[in-house]
Parts: structure tokens; C-alpha cells; sequence
């Protein structure tokens, strides 16, 4: 199963390939995850990727392409993964389609306004990595493992707008993906589960 979540910051796709990967056994491959931890371990590609980060701007595409190369040539890809914040614009697209035989391309739509509600409740956990929200917490613990939550510096409000302006998806990813007959988009809905069962419908017929 080799799946690409596509969607807007928010919009639950980084819930959703969590519970992806633990029904399906794959990995889970985040971009944005990736770069968080090479900036909390203070690497040079953290460095990197932070300044871009903080200003709400995508991270330039031949670092980000390096870390997914990296990425796929684990043993643990050999029987798939499921991409979240990757692609985000076509050339990052055609490079992954060098390297990959996608099976879907998934859309996890949510309209702007919702993002923003969304985004400004969202915490992450820092034991597990659960992306969370303020009302799931359990006891402000991560309600999956108990661990400890922060919020993610560039989901602070003025990083939430210029990240929605910024980094909307370009419609020519959409169509790259519509082409090759792989793409699917549904509709965010207020409760994990309930979205995890219209993408499990897509899975299912995989
Ligand atoms: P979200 O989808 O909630 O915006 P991510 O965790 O996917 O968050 O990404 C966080 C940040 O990391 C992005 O705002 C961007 O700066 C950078 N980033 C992640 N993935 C990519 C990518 N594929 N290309 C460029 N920048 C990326
Ligand atoms: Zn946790």
C-alpha cells in the first residue's frame, strides 16, 4: 500500500496516516515530523528547515526531496508507507513518482475557516507524537499515552495565516495525481473515526 495524504495544514492528515499506519502496519512518513525532530536534535538540516518554518514558507524542495530519498531507502518502505506533508507542489510530485508507483492519492478536504479553529486547538504530544486537540486531551495529558502536550511554534495565529496562503496546495498537484487515475478527496469531518472510515473505504479496495 503506497499512499500520499494530501491536504491542508489541519485538515486531519496527519491523524489520519497515524491511524493508517497502525491499522495497516506501515510507516508513516512526515515531512513536517522529520524536520521537527532534525531542529529539536539541532542538526544542520534542522537549522535549515527552521528558518523557513518559522516564517510559515515551505522548506526549499532539494532539502526536502534528500530527506525523503533517505527516507524510502529503508528496509521498512519495501512493503509500503503512507506520505503526510509530501508532496506539496509538482516537482516534489515528480520526483517522488521517479522513485514510487503510488496506489492513491488521497485529499483530506476542510474549508478555510475551520482550519483555523482546528489549527489553533491543535497540541502535539511529546512522548508519542499523537497530533492532538485541546478537547481530546485527558487531564491536559495526550489522551492516547498520557504523555506531556506542547503547541508547535508555527501554529501560532499569524503562522497559521501565512502558512494557508503560502503553502496552498497548487491545483496542478491535483491534476497531476487526476491523470494518472489515483486520486480521491474526502471530506474532514469532526470525529477521526468517522473520517477514518470514508478513507478506509479507499483502502480497503486496494
Ligand atoms: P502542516 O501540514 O500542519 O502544515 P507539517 O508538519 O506537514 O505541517 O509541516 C510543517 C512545516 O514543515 C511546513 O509548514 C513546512 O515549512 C515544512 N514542510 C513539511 N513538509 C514539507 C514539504 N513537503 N515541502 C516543503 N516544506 C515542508
Ligand atoms: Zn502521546
Amino acid at each position: 500500500m503506497k499512499i500520499v495524504l494530501l491536504g491542508p495544514p489541519g485538515s486531519g492528515k496527519g491523524t489520519q496516516a497515524h491511524i493508517i499506519c497502525e491499522k495497516y502496519n506501515l510507516p508513516h512518513i512526515s515531512t513536517g515530523d522529520i524536520f521537527r525532530a532534525n531542529i529539536a536534535n539541532q542538526t544542520e538540516l534542522g537549522k535549515k528547515a527552521k528558518a523557513y518554518m518559522d516564517q510559515g514558507s515551505l522548506v526549499p524542495d532539494e532539502l526536502t526531496i534528500s530527506i525523503v530519498v533517505d527516507r524510502l531507502q529503508q528496509p521498512d518502505c519495501e512493503k509500503g508507507f503512507v506520505f503526510d506533508g509530501f508532496p506539496r507542489n509538482l516537482a516534489q510530485a515528480k520526483e517522488l513518482d521517479k522513485m514510487v508507483t503510488l496506489d492513491k492519492a488521497i485529499m483530506i478536504h476542510l474549508d478555510d475557516e475551520e482550519i483555523i479553529n482546528r489549527l489553533s486547538k491543535r497540541r502535539m504530544c511529546r512522548a508519542c507524537g499523537n497530533p492532538t486537540h485541546m478537547d481530546w486531551l485527558v487531564d491536559g495529558k495526550c489522551e492516547k499515552c498520557g504523555g506531556d502536550v506542547y503547541q508547535r511554534d508555527d501554529d501560532a495565529p499569524e503562522t497559521i495565516k501565512a502558512r494557508l496562503v503560502k503553502q496552498k496546495l497548487p491545483q496542478e498537484v491535483i491534476d497531476f495525481y487526476k491523470d494518472k487515475g489515483i486520486y480521491e478527496q474526502i471530506t474532514s469531518t469532526n470525529n477521526k473515526e468517522d473520517t477514518f472510515k470514508l478513507v478506509d473505504e479507499i483502502l480497503k479496495k486496494l
